[in-house]
């Protein structure tokens, strides 16, 4: 599509709703040739101004917290799911009225809550609880819930069968940018260690991770691993992507403001990888940005480097066909998701601003920030 950058404010993150459509559309298709339900992670995208788009394809969302439960209660109105690996007791009460499903970590946190869950008026909430299969294909240790001591899930060892009096749903997250040849190989170690309490359950949540609308991605071994357990045991399956729901359809606008040379050229941004776009330093990765190209593809390398003081924040080297002059613009691929839900205020810098571009409408500004949303997250 095309849309005049110079028309956003800078810096600006939007999504296209084409391209968030077109992925909701793969997500529905294998809600429809499987009977599964796919939930919307709100941990990797959050942007409620969307949830109305979404919720004409997913069947709701789930959520890592009470925040993110009341989001999407409010928001979207549709089934909410929780997973956190404790829940606190004043928050509760509030958990049980928005949430459909709550997954616990462990049995002492089953047991716990467990009276209040059965004792509510009102609206059923489903019970599950997290297993860990031992069995993760992620190489970095920070995003793999298997790892050596993980917090994250009940190993079979700790599985305790004469308990699960109430519990109606498993529940499993062991991928990160996967393709479906790996959930794959974790449902065969699944289905060995847990297969005979999976039959004694209502349901199977597969997690997140699943990196479903990825233009490789193998649909068929999926909807196969889906049916799988549908079949042998007759389980709802659920599947919970966040990355996988934006993928591909969101962009950061930021404007070039000084070219500054220490042995190269460097480009300072209006935009931070430390508060803009954090997983470039977390994970770390290197976004493609429009028309740019690797160190020396084109004429002109430069470093981006952020507004903070951090000496880290830098973005990466790209080459550019022209040379870069403040005032340019740079567009940012892929920042939908984990984006908007990890930026933070860091040496005061603000928020980049949320809009929406479409075909039928254009560009909406759906929200800009400002110095009173730095200073109520302070005192
Ligand atoms: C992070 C997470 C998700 C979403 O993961 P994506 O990689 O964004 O698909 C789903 N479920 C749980 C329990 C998670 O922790």
């Amino acid at each position: 599509m095309d849309i005049d950058i110079y028309a956003l404010p800078s810096p600006c993150y939007f999504v296209d709703e084409g391209l968030l459509t077109r992925n909701l559309e793969i997500l529905n298709s294998v809600q429809e040739r499987t009977g599964c339900k796919i939930l919307l992670a709100l941990k990797g995208f959050s942007m409620y101004s969307v949830f109305p788009l979404v919720s004409k394809y997913l069947k709701g969302i789930t959520a890592s917290s009470l925040f993110e439960a009341r989001l999407g209660y409010e928001e979207m109105g549709k089934e909410v799911h929780i997973f956190a690996p404790a829940y606190l007791e004043e928050e509760f009460d509030e958990i049980l009225t928005v949430c459909d499903h709550i997954s616990f970590n462990s049995f002492a946190q089953w047991h716990k809550f467990k009276n209040r869950v059965q004792n509510k008026s009102g609206k059923r909430v489903s019970c599950g609880l997290r297993i860990n299969p031992e069995y993760s294909e992620i190489e970095t240790p920070i995003y793999n819930p298997c790892y050596q001591y993980s917090r994250l899930g009940i190993t079979l060892a700790n599985f305790r069968p004469e308990e699960l009096e109430g519990i109606e749903g498993l529940h499993f997250h062991t991928m990160c940018e996967q393709n479906s040849d790996t959930l794959k190989r974790t449902i065969k170690v699944v289905d060995e260690k847990f297969g005979s309490y999976i039959q004694q359950m209502k349901w199977l949540n597969m997690g997140g991770g699943h990196h479903i609308t990825r233009e490789d991605y193998d649909l068929d071994t999926l909807v196969e691993c889906i049916n799988f357990f549908q079949d042998k045991y007759g389980v709802q399956v659920y599947l919970e992507p966040g990355e996988a729901v934006a993928l591909n359809t969101g962009f950061l606008v930021a404007k070039v403001l000084d070219i500054v040379d220490n042995g190269m050229k460097i480009a300072i941004l209006d935009t931070s990888a430390a508060c803009h776009m954090p997983d470039v330093l977390e994970m770390p990765y290197r976004p493609n940005i429009i028309n740019a190209g690797k160190p020396d593809e084109f004429s002109y390398t430069y470093r981006l480097g952020g507004m903070t003081c951090l000496a880290g924040d830098i973005i990466g080297d790209y080459s550019f066909k022209e040379p870069l002059k403040p005032g340019d613009r740079l567009v940012f691929c892929d920042m939908a998701h984990y984006t908007m839900v990890k930026n933070n205020m860091f040496n005061g810098i603000n928020l980049p601003a949320i809009a929406l571009v479409s075909q039928a409408k254009g560009i909406k500004v759906v929200k800009q920030f400002g110095y009173e949303d730095f200073k109520t997250r302070l005192s």
